[in-house]
């Protein structure tokens, strides 16, 4: 007998949507990349934004870079799912490729801000709150991220405080979330979200009907 005949079910599993949020320093990205390096279910979430492409990020993988304006007519269609403004610039995630992810039984993993994840949380799509698993991950100390935003480049000090003072108010948010993940070193960060991930997929709620 096949596991679909012993457990009478067919069709697809029901994806979930991993949100991932944190200050910058956090090692978000760096999480969420292994995370989709490693697992092959998962599907990164491209957002789109108005910021200009960094070095090394390409449009349609990294991001969707958008105009100003072909964004406010993605907002004035309907077309997000959520969508904020962070450091000045837009972001957003388009419903349907989430959506679409989701139906056919795949995981999305998302690194959207914390305005973001309260729209998110507040979506009346069944598909969306049916596969939300919302996770924030920060230092436990504004010591370590102050070490951590330091290191990465010659910012002005202005500009540094800046981004200390926006990192620690993102983080006055953490009890927002389901889970909340104390960044140790990225093997333990990546071990975490493992464990999340291997749990959420367990839910009856989730497997085949
Ligand atoms: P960056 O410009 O450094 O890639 O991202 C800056 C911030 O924007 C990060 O905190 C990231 O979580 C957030 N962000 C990226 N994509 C989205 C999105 O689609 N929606 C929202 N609300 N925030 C996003």
């Amino acid at each position: 007998m096949s596991a679909e005949d012993l457990l009478g079910t067919q069709g697809p599993r029901k994806g979930i949507l991993l949100l991932l949020s944190g200050p910058a320093g956090s090692g978000k990205s760096t999480l969420l990349r292994r995370a989709l390096s490693e697992d092959r279910n998962l599907v990164f979430s491209i957002s789109c934004t108005t910021r200009s492409p960094r070095e090394g990020e390409t449009d349609g993988q990294d991001y969707h870079f958008l105009s100003d304006d072909e964004f406010s007519k993605r907002v004035e269609n309907n077309e997000f799912l959520e969508h904020a403004e962070v450091h000045k610039w837009r972001y957003g995630t388009l419903s349907n490729a989430v959506v679409d992810i989701l139906n056919k039984g795949k995981d999305v993993i998302m690194d959207i801000d914390v305005q973001g994840a309260d729209q998110v949380r507040d979506s009346k799509d069944p598909v969306i709150s049916d596969a939300l698993v919302d996770v924030f991950l920060t230092t436990s100390d504004t010591t370590e991220l102050e070490k951590r935003l330091r290191g990465r480049d010659s910012e002005d000090e202005d500009t540094f405080q800046l981004r200390m003072q926006t990192a620690v108010d993102e983080i006055k948010r953490w009890r927002d979330y389901t889970y909340c993940i104390l960044s140790g070193n990225h093997e333990e960060d990546f071990k975490v979200l493992s464990s999340i991930l291997a749990t959420e997929r367990m839910r009856v709620s989730r497997m085949a009907t």
